[in-house]
């Protein structure tokens, strides 16, 4: 079992939905990542927070066995996100992004940090997922994660930053805005071409799929009765499917894509990261195990 960083962001996320509207709860692209990789894999969270974070926030984190040895406690508020999503949870939009200590964060590698051999890029600023992986030794595997407003925003630093990663994960949306092509081959083709070996496109309630030179795997998401909240299930993927592959070092790629939609699987049962925490490896097995079931013919 391999040491597993963390960077992305710590958040306060306020969210509307069919339930109701819930404030300022925990969350951020590190903290689902980090949770669900815990379950896999000795996880090492980089990130900032404000002086308003919660000391029992951080005890979770830790009781999960999450080294934050590189959360940073910056003067001024913590990093907050509100949206709201569509009745059938199939879109969202943001209502508000309050970057406070995010705005001039700059990711410092603890020493003890720095030789982790898999490091999870979460969704960040481009300049700084780079910056996070000059500070690295010699990573085995780099995976990283972006968003529609680094594509607007940051192009280029993107760019630079696709040319160092091993596996990219993205949604599919995103990954057609990036290509400018619509069918999975062709924008896995054109991903492949800026640089990562692997590529993983996550289309939400309909699964993911895998894209590993001529080999091409397609994992449904698991079918659920009742969805809470899907903020995070990006996340909780990325996470579940690097903790695999530090926990079996870097075995099966398919077998890591089935673990990434289990842990994302749970995430959307609960509002917030509750149903992550509460997470037992017990379940988390017998979900890969249903997985099996589910998709053996
Ligand atoms: P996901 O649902 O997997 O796309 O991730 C949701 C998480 O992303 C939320 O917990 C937010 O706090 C976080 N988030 C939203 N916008 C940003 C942003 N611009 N930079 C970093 N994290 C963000």
């Amino acid at each position: 079992m391999s040491e597993l960083l963390v960077v992305g962001s710590v958040a306060f996320d306020t969210i509307h939905n069919h339930l109701g509207s819930h404030a300022r709860v925990l969350g951020g692209s590190a903290v689902y990542a980090s949770l669900a990789a815990s379950k896999l894999a000795p996880v090492r969270l980089v990130g900032v927070v404000g002086k308003d974070f919660p000391r029992e926030a951080v005890d979770m984190l830790r009781n999960a066995g999450i080294d934050t040895a590189g959360l940073e406690v910056a003067n001024g508020e913590t990093f907050h996100w509100e949206g709201r999503y569509s009745k059938d949870l199939t879109s969202r939009e943001t209502i508000q992004t309050d970057l406070n200590v995010f705005a001039d964060f700059e990711p410092k590698i603890p020493a003890a940090f720095r030789n982790s051999p898999y490091v999870m890029l979460g969704n960040i600023a481009p300049q700084l997922q780079l910056h996070v992986l000059d500070q690295m030794e010699s990573p085995e595997l780099v995976i990283a994660d972006t968003m529609n407003l680094w594509i607007d925003t940051a192009l280029d630093a993107l760019k630079e930053l696709l040319k160092r990663v091993d596996i990219l994960v993205i949604n599919e949306e995103e990954a057609r805005q990036l290509t400018g092509y619509h069918h999975p081959l062709a924008v896995a083709e054109a991903l492949r071409t800026m640089g990562p070996e692997t590529v993983i496109v996550k289309r939400g309630e309909y699964g993911a799929l895998l894209f590993l030179e001529e080999d091409i795997f397609c994992a449904p998401a698991y079918p659920l009765k009742n969805v809470a909240d899907p903020t995070g299930a990006g996340d909780s993927f990325a996470g579940g499917f690097l903790g695999y592959l530090a926990e079996n070092h870097h075995s099966d790629l398919r077998q890591a894509v089935i673990c990434g939609s289990s842990t994302a699987s749970f995430c959307v049962q609960d509002v917030g990261v509750g149903a992550l925490v509460e997470l037992s490896r017990e379940h988390l097995d017998k979900r890969i195990h249903d997985f099996r079931e589910l998709t053996c013919f």
